[in-house]
């Protein structure tokens, strides 16, 4: 099979994790006998340092014709000081919407060789941490209005949190289709006894339950759900919630499972053409020393050969290497344990080192 892949570095750490995730695509490509081109596109600070603008309409275009995106990370100090509308994030947000991705979807499973990497207590971890959030990309109050003015004499701002109904229904019903695919236990998350919004949200949820008679449908306040995550995560098989909530939630939901390193994410909308990228930033703390880890961007292009382009075997292939190279003790610095010992008992790598070990640890079974 043939796929174009439209290939967004972007800044920080965004270009080393995406060499490695390079790689390891051509070399499952050549095991299976499928070519993937690339077609390099610029998003973010890079973008605004060449052509002035975070994403530019040709660059969005290039996206959208290709076959699905891999995006490294975006944004940086340098470009925290330029105009609202022209910071690095602002491409994000325009490429999600302009992809019409509006379902983002984040794994947060514990590795058990990396049990010991999660700040949650041992007792919790083993009851087992694996479940999904569903988060609407392209609505609330990331897409409402923005504003700034004077009033009264002093500043004022104001940003609009705002959802049709059938902007809920379409990320509801993805929210139960995961749920009919997993252990069919939906927790929708909203904050229904302060927002309008959330009472909406709410009786949406309730009213699709009756079309998924298989899920239970239970129903959380977002400042409870917080809580729960880290009090007994073993509880969640699949969340759905709104863009802000969701973006806070899969950040916690992310630390609990050792490092935000390690999670990809996909996000979808109505057609087989997907944005996959993992779910930190551009960490330019630690960006251009070859430290960073790049196994979760390398799971989401893992996840794009998955539910893009139907490739389960490929994409079961690269998750495999993965759990090889974590139980041969290979760790890159985010992942070495705290306690001396055990660090002792592993291998610590750079960014690249990890990409050349999953390709070489790829087997067909
Ligand atoms: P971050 O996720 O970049 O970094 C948070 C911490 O995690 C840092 O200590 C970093 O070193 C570490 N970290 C992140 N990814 C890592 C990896 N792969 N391996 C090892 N360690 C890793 O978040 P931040 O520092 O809040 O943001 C930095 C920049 O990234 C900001 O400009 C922010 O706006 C941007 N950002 C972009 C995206 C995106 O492109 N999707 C998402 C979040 C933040």
């Amino acid at each position: 099979m043939n796929k174009n892949i439209a290939i967004i570095p972007g800044d920080g750490i965004g270009p080393e994790i995406i060499n490695e995730a390079i790689k390891v695509l051509d070399a499952v490509g050549k095991m299976y006998g499928h070519t993937f081109t690339y077609t390099e596109v610029d998003m973010g600070g890079i973008a605004i340092d060449k052509w002035g603008d975070p994403l530019p309409q040709e660059m969005l275009d290039k996206c959208v014709a290709s076959d699905s995106v891999l995006l490294g990370a975006v944004g940086g100090e340098k470009w925290n000081i330029v105009p609202g509308h022209m910071r690095p994030e602002k491409g994000l947000l325009r490429l999600r919407a302009g992809m019409g991705v509006y379902s983002n979807n984040r794994p947060a499973k514990i590795w058990p060789q990396l049990a010991s990497a999660s700040p949650l207590r041992k007792s919790i971890v083993d009851k087992g941490i694996d479940f999904i959030i569903v988060r609407e990309l392209i609505g609330g109050i990331y897409f409402g209005e923005h504003k700034t003015f004077e009033e009264n004499g002093e500043q004022k701002a104001v940003d609009v949190l705002q959802y049709t109904e059938s902007e809920i229904e379409r990320i509801g019903r993805i929210g139960f289709e995961t749920a009919l695919k997993r252990n069919k236990k939906l927790c929708s998350v909203e904050k229904s006894n302060v927002l309008d919004s959330s009472r909406l949200w709410k009786s949406i949820m309730i009213k699709l339950a009756s079309e998924y008679p298989e899920v239970t449908l239970t129903h959380m306040l977002v400042d409870n759900c917080a809580m729960q995550i880290v009090k007994d995560p073993s509880q969640f098989d699949v969340i759905v919630t709104e863009n802000m909530f969701g973006d806070i939630l899969s950040d916690e939901a992310s630390m609990i499972t050792g490092s935000i390193g390690m999670i990809p994410s996909s996000s979808l909308g109505g057609t087989s053409c997907g944005l996959y990228e993992p779910i930190h930033g551009s960490a330019p703390d630690i960006a251009g020393k070859n430290i960073a880890n790049p196994i979760g961007t390398i799971l989401s292009a893992a996840m794009m050969l998955r539910f893009s382009f139907d490739m389960a075997e490929e994409a079961d292939c690269i998750e495999r290497a993965i759990s090889v190279i974590l139980d041969k003790g290979y760790r890159t610095a985010d992942i070495l344990p705290a306690d001396e010992n055990e660090a002792l008992a592993c291998t610590k790598i750079g960014c690249s080192q990890c990409g050349d070990l999953i390709v070489e640890n790829l087997r067909k079974e």
